[in-house]
C-alpha cells in the first residue's frame, strides 16, 4: 500500500491568506526556515495505479498536479477511483466541486457526513448539479474492500459543535480510517481530526505500522495566546502536541513504529524548522508531515 500526503496543513493552509502569526510571516518573508503547506488530504493506493483521496481539500487541483502517480493515463482517464471523507468540514470537502470535470464522483462517507453535505453545507446538491455522484455509506466498524486494500472507519471523539444542527449527537460525524494492505495484513491509520486519544482510539492505533495523526496545535490554547480565536484546540475537536498529556507524550508511549503529524495548523511552532518544538518532535522519532511525502506500508 502506498500513501501520499497531498496536503499536511490544517484549514487555511500555510501561510493562511489573512494570517500574520509568526509562522505565516516566516513563510512570506523568509526570516526563519519554514515550508509552505496545502490543506489536509492524503491519497491511498494498493498498487500505485488506483488511488483514493481521503478528503478533498480546496487545494486539490495543485495537489493532483504535483503528484505524478495521480496524473491522467490517457484521454480523461484518471487513476483517481473515489473520495473517502472523514467528516463534512468545508476544508475537507470543497475540493469535491473541483473534481466535477470527471465522469462522476464516487464518494465514501458516513450517513452523518452525507446528511451535513446535503442539508447543512449544501455542497452535495451543488456538486450533483454538475456531475453524477455515487455515495457508498461508510459504516464505522465495517470493513470495505477496495481490491488489494480494505478500509474500516471508526468514530473519532469530537466536541465540535455541528454548525448546521443537522447531525448533532449522531455517530459518524468525524471518523478516522484504518487502511489494511490485503496481502501483508499491515495497516495504517489516518486520523486528521480527533479531540481526545480515548482508550477506544488508542485501541485502533495500537498495532498500526503507520499513524498519520492530528497535529493541529502545540499548545491547547495556542490560538487564544496569539489573540486569533477564543477557542482551544480541544474546543475545535482537535489535539495539541506538546506538554504533559499532549499527543507526543501519549502516542510515543504506544509503540507505533512510524508516526507522522498531519493537519498541522499554521500557528503550530513545529512548522518553524529551527524551533525547539520541532526539535522535540524529531528527537521523539516523530515526523512533521509535509506535502508530497510518500509512505509505504
Ligand atoms: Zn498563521
Amino acid at each position: 500500500m502506498r500513501i501520499r500526503i497531498l496536503g499536511s496543513a490544517a484549514g487555511g493552509g500555510f501561510p493562511q491568506w489573512n494570517c500574520g502569526c509568526p509562522g505565516c510571516r516566516a513563510v512570506r518573508d523568509g526570516s526563519r526556515p519554514a515550508t509552505p503547506r496545502t490543506q489536509s488530504s492524503i491519497a491511498v493506493s494498493p498498487d500505485g495505479r488506483r488511488w483514493w483521496l481521503v478528503n478533498a481539500s480546496p487545494d486539490v487541483r495543485t495537489q493532483l498536479a504535483d503528484a505524478p502517480a495521480l496524473h491522467p493515463t490517457g484521454d480523461r482517464s484518471t487513476p483517481l477511483q473515489g473520495v473517502l471523507l472523514t467528516d463534512a468540514e468545508i476544508d475537507h470537502t470543497l475540493g469535491l466541486v473541483l473534481l466535477r470535470e470527471g465522469r462522476g464522483v464516487s464518494l465514501h462517507a458516513t450517513a452523518a457526513t452525507e446528511r451535513t453535505l446535503r442539508e447543512g453545507s449544501g455542497l452535495l446538491p451543488t456538486l450533483e448539479r454538475f456531475c453524477p455522484v455515487t455515495w457508498t455509506e461508510v459504516v464505522p466498524g465495517t470493513a470495505h474492500d477496495l481490491g488489494g486494500l480494505t478500509y474500516r472507519a471508526f468514530d473519532a471523539p469530537t466536541g465540535k459543535h455541528d454548525r448546521f444542527g443537522t447531525t448533532e449527537g449522531l455517530p459518524g460525524r468525524v471518523v478516522g480510517y484504518r487502511f489494511t494492505d490485503t496481502a501483508s495484513g499491515r495497516y495504517a491509520v489516518y486520523l486528521p481530526g480527533v479531540q481526545e486519544l480515548t482508550p477506544a482510539v488508542q485501541d485502533e492505533i495500537d498495532g498500526a505500522d503507520l499513524l498519520l495523526v492530528d497535529g493541529t496545535t502545540w499548545h491547547d490554547d495556542e490560538l487564544v495566546r496569539l489573540g486569533l480565536a477564543r477557542k482551544t484546540a480541544h474546543d475545535m475537536g482537535h489535539l495539541h502536541v506538546g506538554g504533559r498529556g499532549g499527543s507526543l507524550e501519549v502516542l510515543t508511549a504506544l509503540g507505533v513504529p512510524r508516526i507522522v503529524y498531519v493537519h498541522v495548523n499554521n500557528t503550530n511552532p513545529v512548522l518553524l524548522e529551527d524551533s525547539a518544538e520541532r526539535a522535540a518532535v524529531e528527537a521523539a522519532g516523530v515526523v512533521v508531515g509535509f506535502d508530497g511525502l510518500e509512505l509505504e506500508v
